[in-house]
């Protein structure tokens, strides 16, 4: 069985394979946080603007400091101000912090070196020469490239935009992603289930993983295990998405309508069921350039799958330049043995503490594929190898850690 199926590695290249960027668009500053930069931005202006003080003291030249001399206090200049003269030798001039530096000044004593009344001051320790003065440009060069395409905007970045007179931002688009639940079993959070009932938990909790990563859910939640139902939803759902992600139905139950809907909707189907666990139904369409993804119905399969193959995919479509969480090697301090050899790579929900020698991964307990709460504990997922049968305490496991952002 394990031969029909795609490998891990695999799947994700022929996902990754159909993926082009999104156009991209403007954005206001406030709007711009999180998302993928575009094209590189390049600085038109110095920053700092002009030369000015970086504390609150007395512009002046380094040359006429002397100890126990008295220089002359001749005017002020706060920030926001333009010096109306320069500074002429023997003399100082009160400065604030952020105020253009006057002409003929080179050095900047803060008040709390000085001695000083209002309209002298005097220098009792050693200054160096260019203390305490920005200097235009400093921080950025004019022409600088201050930030490259494909950085997801940080605080940081937003800031520095601000700076630079960049106000509207060209990002990339985000995806529409349209997140539906197949099964007659499933009833909203807010109902009581009644015999044989379960609350549908996908859909809220991809729909969560979609916003997490910058991408725009829209929730298609329970649609009932008809063939006609299926097909009348995914046509729906194509209208007015850019990728749809169905969950459950898409293995080869009596109620499975997925596949089949797909198929004759004339779409392509890029790979059907990967060598993973948990999650091994999972397949992989395209339709007039749109992207589907057949999800499992379990819970736990559905979110390991959106982590490891629809968020990378989404991520190279919304343009950024890293599209894979950080991977690290942990040492398992528990055993574990495959159930059996079934040929997959499975994906263990771990939790990590960093020790003295290295990091550590404990298993978050049952690794079923139904056990949700397995997904709460978890920071990383665990790769253990197709052929590898059981790991014991001390070995090393590739982990990738969920919880940090990507960096490569
Ligand atoms: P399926 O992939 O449709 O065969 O479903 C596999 C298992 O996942 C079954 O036990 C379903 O009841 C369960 N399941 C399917 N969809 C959901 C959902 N949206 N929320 C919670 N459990 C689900
Ligand atoms: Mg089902």
């Amino acid at each position: 069985m394990a031969a029909l199926m795609t490998t891990p590695a695999d799947a994700l290249d022929l996902i990754l394979g159909e993926i082009i960027p999104l156009p991209l668009e403007y954005v206001s500053l406030s709007e711009a946080s999180g998302r993928a930069l575009a094209e590189d931005i390049l600085s038109q202006e110095a920053v700092p603007p002009f030369t000015n003080s970086a504390m609150d003291g007395f512009a002046v030249r380094h040359l006429d400091i002397r100890p126990r001399i008295q220089l002359p206090v001749v005017g002020i200049v706060a920030a926001g101000q333009v010096p109306h003269r320069g500074l002429q030798a023997g003399s100082a001039i009160r400065i604030m912090t952020g105020a253009p530096l006057p002409a003929g000044a080179d050095t900047v004593v803060p008040l709390e070196h000085t001695r000083h009344g209002n309209h002298w001051v005097e220098f009792p320790h050693p200054v160096e020469r260019g203390a305490h003065i920005r200097w235009a440009g400093e921080d950025i060069a004019p022409g600088a490239r201050v930030l490259a395409a494909g950085t997801q905007l940080k605080p940081a970045a937003i800031g520095v935009l601000a700076s630079i007179g960049v106000a509207s931002i060209p990002v990339t688009l985000r995806p529409r992603v349209v997140v539906m639940s197949t099964g007659n079993e499933l009833v909203d959070a807010s109902q009581c289930p009644g015999p044989g009932q379960i609350r549908d938990s996908n859909v809220p909790g991809i729909c969560s993983q979609i916003a997490a990563m910058g991408a725009i859910p829209l929730a298609m939640p329970r649609i009932p295990d008809t063939k006609e139902q299926v097909l009348t939803a995914i046509l729906e759902a194509l209208e007015i998405s850019d990728v749809l992600m169905t969950t459950g139905g898409v293995s080869e139950g009596d109620f499975d309508f997925v596949k089949n809907v797909l198929g004759e909707l004339g779409a392509k189907q890029i790979f059907w069921r990967v060598a993973h666990r948990p999650g091994g139904p999972f397949g992989f369409w395209t339709l007039n350039g749109k992207l589907i993804f057949g999800i499992p119905g379990n819970p736990v399969s559905a979110m390991v799958m959106v982590e490891e193959y629809v968020r990378p995919a989404l991520r190279k479509m919304m343009g950024f330049r890293h599209c894979f969480r950080p991977q690290r090697n942990a040492i398992l301090v528990e055993n574990w043995k495959k159930p059996k050899a079934d040929g997959k790579t499975h994906f263990l929900r771990v939790v990590l503490q960093e020790g003295s020698q290295g990091l550590k991964a404990h298993l978050t307990g049952s690794q079923g594929s139904g056990v949700l709460s397995s997904m709460l504990l978890a920071d990383g997922l665990a790769v253990v190898e197709a052929d590898t049968l059981e790991l014991q305490i001390g070995d090393s496991v590739p982990v990738h850690l969920t919880e940090l952002p990507e960096d490569h």
